[in-house]
């Protein structure tokens, strides 16, 4: 067992790690240094927004912080609200409440075990793994650690190729939707804004300013046009484990294959999300199985159409979007982006049809780029990540999915494994594809404590 055990991250991971950790009753008490980055411990960037708008994309009854007790999230909600089902899909904001209760019933129950617990509201700069340890470097301060979990998060948003400087620098165009979005105010000047990319993030984007820019249409450019895939309205239970279809695709592993495979499971299954849902706890297993040029055709092909599958949205949601899509007020276009400058009071961005060669010009007031999770390790402006691949600590995924690490989340670098280095969610996309969203973070957060604790 480690005895003095360092997280690195204020978000859900963090969290639910944390609460994890203090919720067991290890021989020894622990010492723990939890390094937050500032900010309202435990809610991150999902959980962080204050929007009734913004609403989960995951049934209460499915987010859980804790494997061991399904319920947890779906009776917190009721205490507050007996009419709340397992089916809905609730605010976020909620979601962070719950995050926020949850840590503090760690932290107490921590002090009335002896555990010796900082929260720390910094961010770490630096961090140097080695074979019996890890040093943490923060400000001026350094701390020494047993072992270290980073649990970051998606990396911070970069500008896509051809955006000009002074296109970013103007504040027209804006990379980071989120900061963004928690700093916008209602203002009834803005007539034509741009959103580059079609996922989730520009779905949230458009309802939460639509509703506060009552004069403004909202255009989304991407590569296919179509929305995110809603959920049903009423729930569907994975009617079977589909044992065969994993079967059938563990045995063929490659990408042609298994979208026959899916295809024919589709066309045999009363919907295809029941397919797509009974595929999820296999999905780890399945990427592993994948070799590294079928991921790559993956990522290239087929990555839009799974994401979209795979990450819906609530019902009420799909909605709102149609009816301001009816209303003239939201339009989708099959394009992509080259180039945004700046040009007198506005942007201009040359953008290119799919299916054409030809550029098209598009003059608008505010772009905002709503790509989804940044995970490249590669290309990054993120302080510790940079200071960890520049010396060599920690190996890039080759498709940009976060860092190299093991199946138990063990950071690798140059082919080695460090022994007290560790890494949970987002960082670890490359190793389990699915790594970012609450059911998969609790499974990695309750095997990440025992394997702390154990010994
Ligand atoms: C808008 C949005 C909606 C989502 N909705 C859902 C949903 O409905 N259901 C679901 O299951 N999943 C959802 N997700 C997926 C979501 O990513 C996870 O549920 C979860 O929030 C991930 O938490 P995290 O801790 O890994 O990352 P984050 O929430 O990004 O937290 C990372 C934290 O680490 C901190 N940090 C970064 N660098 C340092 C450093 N050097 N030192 C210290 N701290 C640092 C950051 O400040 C941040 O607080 C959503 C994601 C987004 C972006």
């Amino acid at each position: 067992m480690y005895r003095r055990v360092a997280i690195i991250g204020g978000g859900a991971a963090a969290a639910t790690l944390l609460s994890e950790l203090l919720d067991r009753q290890p021989a020894q008490p622990l010492h723990l240094d939890w390094f937050t980055g500032g900010g309202a411990p435990g809610r991150g960037v999902a959980y962080g927004t204050r929007s009734e708008r913004h609403l989960l994309n995951v049934r209460a009854a499915s987010m859980s912080m804790f494997a061991s007790q399904p319920r947890g999230f779906l009776d917190f909600a009721q205490r507050g609200d007996r009419s709340i089902a397992g089916t809905d899909f609730l605010p976020r904001r909620l979601y962070g409440d719950y995050l926020e209760a949850e840590v503090e019933r760690a932290l107490e129950r921590a002090r009335s075990l002896g555990h010796d617990v900082h929260v720390v509201p910094f961010k770490v700069d630096g961090l140097v793994p080695e074979n019996d340890g890890v040093t943490i470097l923060h400000g001026e301060e350094t701390t020494r650690v047993d072992a270290a979990v980073l649990a970051l998060g998606a990396l911070p948003p970069q500008p896509l190729s051809g955006v000009s400087e002074s296109a970013i620098a103007s504040g027209r165009y804006v990379v980071d939707p989120w900061s963004f979005l928690a700093k916008a105010k209602p203002d009834p000047t803005p007539r034509k804004v741009v959103l580059v990319g079609l996922g989730l993030t520009a779905v949230d984007v458009v309802l939460e300013l639509a509703s506060l820019w009552p004069n403004a249409s909202f255009t989304a450019i991407s590569r296919h046009g179509l929305l995110p895939e809603a959920h049903l309205a009423s729930a569907t239970a994975p009617s079977d484990d589909s044992a065969d279809l994993i079967e059938a695709m563990q045995a063929a592993p490659d990408l042609r294959s298994w979208l026959r495979l899916l295809r024919d499971a589709i066309a045999h299954s009363e919907d295809w999300r029941v397919v797509i849902d009974s595929m999820r706890p296999h999905t780890p297993a399945l990427w592993q199985a994948l070799p590294r040029e079928e991921r790559s055709r993956f990522l290239r092909h087929a990555r839009w159409a799974w994401e979209r599958a795979r990450h819906r949205m609530a019902p009420q949601v799909m909605k709102q979007m149609q009816e301001l899509e009816r209303a003239g007020r939201f339009h989708r276009e099959r394009a992509r982006l080259h180039a945004a400058d700046v040009e007198g009071d506005h942007l201009h961005l040359s953008i290119t049809p799919t299916g054409s060669s030809t550029p098209q010009a598009l003059d608008t007031d505010l772009v905002i780029q709503t790509i989804g999770l940044n995970t490249d390790v590669r290309r990054t402006g993120h302080s510790l990540v940079r200071q960890l691949a520049t010396n060599g600590h920690i190996t890039p995924d080759p498709l940009g999915l976060g860092c190299n690490a093991t199946p138990e989340g063990r950071l690798q670098h140059d082919g080695s494994t460090w022994p007290h280095l560790y890494a949970m969610g987002s960082l670890l996309r490359g190793t389990f594809w699915e790594s970012t969203a609450m059911p998969e973070i609790r499974q990695q957060a309750r095997q990440m404590a025992d394997r702390l604790l154990a010994g």
